[in-house]
Formats: C-alpha cells, sequence, structure tokens
C-alpha cells in the first residue's frame, strides 16, 4: 500500500493555464487593469451564455447577493426565505441588508429548498426567496415560482455551485428575477474571486451598476471613453460623475475578467467532465450497502459542482478518517446555518436539515481528477465498507 501513502487528492482544482494567462498579457498590455473593456465584454459573453439581457460582475457571490437585496431598497427588517442548507453567504446578505432571514427546511434527497415548507414558512412580512442550487443541483424553480407569484416575492437564484448548468432545457440563473454566480477558486469556473448577477430588468441592471461602483452613475473606462470624440462640452467634462446612493466597493475588475473570457470558454467542457467523472463514481459505488448518492444526479445538461455520498450517521466520520489516511480530502457542504452561533435565534424548525447534513460526505471533484482517482477513492471507500 505504498500507492496510498504516497497519494494526496485535494477536494478542488482549479482548471487554469496557458489560456488564462494570455488573456491577462492582453489586459496587461493595454495598461489598464480596473473596470474596463475586459469587464465589458465579458459581461456581453456571459449575458449570451447564459441567456439573460444584463450581467452586471462584481468581486464576489456574496456581493451579488448582497446586491441583490440591497438594490431593491426593501424596508427595513422585512424577511427573506432561505434554505436551511447553504453558504453562509446566502443569509449574510440578508442580514446585510438589514432583513432578517427565515429558514426554510429542505427536501432530504435533493438537499434543496421545500416547497412545502415554504409555503408553510412564508408570512406576509416576506418580500424575498433566494434559492440555492446546491452542489449544482437545479432548486425546484416551477414550484418555487408559483408559490412566490402568489405572495409577491422577489426571486433570486443563488447559481454559486451551478455556473452552466440547466434545469429543464433552460439555464440556471434566468429561471428566478436575478441570478448570482460565483467565479471564488474552488467553484465550477473561476477568476480568483469573482461574481456575476443576471437580469432581464434594465432599470435593475443600471441600479446595479451603480451599487457595484460606490454609487458612481458612469464608470472611469466610459468616462475615459468620452474624452476621446465626443462634443467638446462633453471632452471638457470627462471626469464628471454624480452619486445618488451610498453604493460599494464591489466591482470585478480587468484581470478578474480577463481570466473570467478564458474560463467562459472552458466552463461547458469542465461542467461535462465534471459529469462523466460523477458517472463514475456512482457506477462505482452503486452496488455499495454503507454509501448512497448524496445528491439525486441527473446529468445531462448539468453543472454540478459537488459530488455528495450520504451515509448513515455513526459512518460519516469514521469514513472521512479512513479517506484521509488514504490521502483523500473530503468536506462537508453544508452544516445548516441555524446550527451556527450567529443564526440559532432564526431556527424555526428545520429537523431534515438537521437531520441529514449529519450523513453528507463531499469527495474530490474537479475537472483533472482521473478516472484512476476515482476508481481508488471507490476502492478505499470499498474496503472501508469490507472491514
Ligand atoms: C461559495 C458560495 C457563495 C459565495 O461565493 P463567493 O464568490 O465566495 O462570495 C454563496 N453561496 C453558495 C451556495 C456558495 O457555495
Amino acid at each position: 500500500m505504498d500507492d496510498r501513502r504516497s497519494r494526496s487528492i485535494r477536494l478542488f482544482k482549479p482548471y487554469v493555464g496557458d489560456e488564462e494567462l494570455n488573456s491577462i498579457r492582453e489586459v496587461f498590455e493595454r495598461g489598464w487593469l480596473g473596470m474596463g473593456p475586459a469587464l465589458d465584454r465579458f459581461e456581453q459573453e456571459w449575458s449570451k451564455y447564459i441567456g439573460c439581457a444584463y450581467s452586471v460582475g462584481v468581486n464576489s457571490c456574496t456581493a451579488a447577493l448582497h446586491l441583490a437585496l440591497a438594490a431593491q431598497g426593501f424596508p427595513q427588517g422585512k424577511k427573506v426565505l432561505v434554505p436551511a442548507i447553504t453558504f453562509v453567504s446566502t443569509a449574510h446578505a440578508v442580514l446585510y441588508s438589514g432583513l432578517e432571514p427565515i429558514f426554510v427546511d429542505v427536501d432530504e434527497s435533493s438537499l434543496t429548498l421545500d416547497p412545502e415548507d415554504l409555503e408553510r414558512k412564508v408570512t406576509a412580512d416576506c418580500v424575498a426567496v433566494i434559492a440555492v442550487h446546491l452542489g449544482g443541483h437545479a432548486a425546484p424553480m416551477e414550484e418555487i415560482l408559483s408559490i412566490a407569484r402568489r405572495y409577491g416575492l422577489l426571486v433570486v437564484e443563488d447559481c454559486a455551485n451551478s455556473a452552466g448548468g440547466s434545469y429543464r432545457g433552460r439555464k440556471l440563473g434566468t429561471w428566478g428575477d436575478i441570478g448570482c454566480f460565483s467565479f471564488e477558486e474552488k467553484k465550477n469556473m473561476t477568476t480568483g474571486d469573482g461574481g456575476m448577477i443576471c437580469t432581464n430588468d434594465p432599470a435593475l441592471n443600471e441600479r446595479l451598476r451603480q451599487w457595484r461602483w460606490v454609487g458612481i452613475d458612469r464608470d472611469t473606462w466610459k468616462r475615459a471613453q468620452t474624452g476621446q470624440g465626443d462634443t467638446s462640452a462633453d471632452q471638457a467634462r470627462h471626469w464628471y460623475y454624480e452619486v445618488a446612493v451610498p453604493g460599494y466597493k464591489y466591482n470585478m475588475n480587468d484581470i478578474a475578467a480577463a481570466i473570467g473570457l478564458a474560463q467562459l470558454r472552458k466552463l461547458d467542457w469542465m461542467n461535462a467532465r465534471r459529469a462523466e467523472l460523477i458517472a463514475r463514481y456512482l457506477d462505482g459505488l452503486q452496488d455499495s450497502e454503507l454509501v448512497r448518492p448524496g445528491l439525486p444526479y441527473e446529468l445531462s445538461g448539468s453543472g454540478y459542482w459537488l459530488f455528495m455520498i450520504k451515509v448513515g450517521e455513526r459512518w460519516r466520520d469514521p469514513l472521512m478518517m479512513a479517506l484521509r489516511s488514504a490521502g483523500i480530502a473530503t468536506g462537508v457542504h453544508f452544516m445548516p446555518l441555524p446550527l451556527h452561533p450567529l443564526y440559532a435565534r432564526y431556527d424555526t424548525g428545520i429537523e431534515r436539515a438537521k437531520r441529514v447534513w449529519k450523513r453528507i460526505i463531499t469527495l474530490p471533484l474537479f475537472p483533472e481528477l482521473t478516472f484512476e482517482d476515482v476508481d481508488y477513492i471507490v476502492n478505499v471507500i470499498r474496503n472501508f465498507e469490507a472491514n
């Protein structure tokens, strides 16, 4: 078992190389590193790829989620429905905006927001719901939309785990009113850190552009361009801008956008590669007594970010230890938010989430993982099961 000792398989790995470096080089050669033409282009290409009218580049999905709510101007203290199992940023965005989260229980098999519990928890005080496509598995958007329309809720999709994925033939992020994406280094595609907000609403697009750029109504690149060719009055006033809202410094810069342009060209391939690896895992584990798939993987057109398994509660920690001693990284995505001290006071009954999270394990998944790596990981699990 020398093999075991020498292996070290990480959980995620960004798939970056010469394409990204060449793209960054163009930005360096232009000598404009801030928000500029590369971001313009990335936003346009992203809109075309996703199939939305407007995309607004920001420096994280946390910022995207915050702006999605902040740009609405909801009265303070109103409520936002959030699934119990998600990354903390989904709920932080609610608190940042002076609103309060109501945690909705999850469906035990898909780990996404359960429409029945959504209907049970919604009140007249609710202004929005954030649907999270956990691990890349689509939340049940038709049911969520139908409840949201009935109660007049804004629908935000947290697509941090699902960039490029589709649901019923339509890209995730275009089902609700606003789609928020993450390009953090571990996610489906990366810009180092970064995010994108998608919408079809022209007025919202304008507001988001102000809010991400400290409230300024025209960005510096556009002002610099104005200085080259409009009327002389415009040229003389190229420095002029107005601020009407206390916006944030949340913009994406051109270095990140350059990486994003190169990554976008690889995104479909990376998602397809992850789907192949998931199929390999599922095949290797299909007759296991110990392990079940952690999500109901529907691989066609998918943008899965996580490969998760479910085991009996008492087996989770021992299996994670066995994987660790075989050089295999694992994780848990995610502990229900009301179990964190910050969110304990918002616990209004999320029993399924509290049960199921103790059974989930995330296994390595990234484009450069090999079938041989997957077979090795499956073998470690099968050996654990046999002993
Ligand atoms: C990673 C993640 C975020 C936050 O993304 P950042 O780009 O790191 O801010 C939000 N929601 C979910 C579900 C995530 O997994």
